[in-house]
């Protein structure tokens, strides 16, 4: 069954949910658009299913790196002009998502990019861009409905774009897209999906309705992440997968906190080339215990949400979960040299999660923090 919910923007959910690609174009009055993904979702024969869907001859770029680039967004943007397209199709994760909307954005906006970025004042030079249609193939980061892209400019930093306008104008969730997701995959990004979830209830912005929406994802996200793991072809985990991320995006408009203010840095630098999802599920076990005295009563909420005993500690349990999936123990497993730890640290600060952390954190919090998943 498929059903149509409006709430922020428009989602189509539901097995075969990709079937309502033609009337959604129709509908946003898109007549060419630019379909913007990458080379393995296009190996995985996804592009092919949805090409039936799409105008004859739409316009591809595939060339969309494992995490947006600025030079990427600027190369689309040419095949965008040069097929005067009028709108945009993402089919991916969320680089293809949060590249399209960069696309979106510089095709409608004078300038660079970067007087755009959150922390340069960019909300509010943000108006209407061309529409967005976001079909998600990974359960994680929300990006769908979510009203943030995140880029890395030409000098490494990796900035967020945030208005209201960057929310595609339809969300497409299917989750028969995500059945071909390898094991790996799945725990990295449903473990992004959680971390949204409990990152923005712990925010301490004042948005109930945010709140129970993370409550609700953070349920769904940990009794079926071992399922869909073992499992990548049960459509009913699957598609509660799919609506965690789904509910993570759309909550998470009340901020995160340290674990995004982490990895979002980490995630800049040049090398390695490091897995949001994967850096996530690994930062938040010392994180939420960082936090876990300045949350009230969130994460009692929370532990009853995930049918977690009153007793259990949060933490620990993250903990057995990344280790039950076979999440990387630490930063050095994945290459990360001691060396680069002030660099993040520095970054981290000025990030546009950091604030909204709900214990303040200050750079000797970070390296503690850090120092705890040097492993
Ligand atoms: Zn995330």
């Amino acid at each position: 069954m498929i059903s149509t919910i409006t709430y922020l923007t428009t989602i189509e959910f539901g097995p075969g949910a990709l079937a309502r690609l033609t009337d959604a174009l129709a509908d946003l009055g898109i007549e060419r658009p630019l379909v913007v993904s990458d080379h393995g979702i296009a190996a995985a024969g996804i592009i092919d299913r949805a090409a039936s869907l799409l105008p004859a001859d739409a316009p591809r770029f595939l060339d969309v790196p494992s995490n947006p680039i600025e030079a990427a967004v600027k190369a689309a943007l040419v095949a965008y002009r040069a097929n005067q397209c009028d709108g945009l199709v993402a089919i991916g994760g969320g680089s293809p998502i949060d590249l399209a909307k960069g696309v979106a954005l510089m095709a409608t906006h004078p300038g660079t990019l970067e007087q755009y970025a959150a922390i340069h004042g960019g909300v509010a030079r943000i108006a209407a861009m061309a529409p967005v249609i976001a079909v998600p193939t990974t359960a994680g980061t929300g990006a769908e409905v979510g009203r943030a892209a995140l880029i890395t400019l030409g000098d490494g930093r990796k900035l967020g774009f945030i208005s209201p306008h960057m929310i595609p104008k339809r969300a497409i969730c299917d989750p028969e897209l995500t059945t071909g997701l390898p094991p790996w995959l799945t725990a990295a990004t449903g473990l992004d999906a959680l971390s949204h979830c409990i990152e923005t209830l712990f925010s301490p912005r004042f948005n109930p309705p945010a709140e129970a929406i993370a409550l609700d994802g953070a349920g769904r996200l940990w009794h079926n992440i071992v399922t869909a793991v073992e499992n990548g072809a049960d459509i009913a985990a699957r598609s509660d997968m799919l609506m965690g991320a789904v509910e993570g995006g759309l909550s998470f408009q009340k901020g995160l906190g340290a674990v995004h203010a982490l990895s979002h840095a980490l995630g800049g630098l040049p090398k390695p080339q490091l897995h949001h999802g994967t850096l996530n599920a690994i930062l938040m076990p010392p994180v939420v215990r960082f936090n876990a005295r300045h949350v009230g009563d969130k994460i009692g909420r929370l532990k009853s949400a995930m049918g977690l005993p009153a007793g259990a500690d949060l933490a620990d349990e993250l903990d057995r979960l990344n280790h039950s999936l076979g999440i990387p123990a630490g930063l050095a497993t994945l290459g990360v040299g001691e060396d680069v730890l002030d660099w993040v640290v520095e970054r981290a600060l000025v990030d546009h999660s950091h604030p909204t952390n709900p214990r303040p954190v200050s750079a000797a919090d970070y390296h503690a923090l850090l120092d705890q998943v040097m492993r």
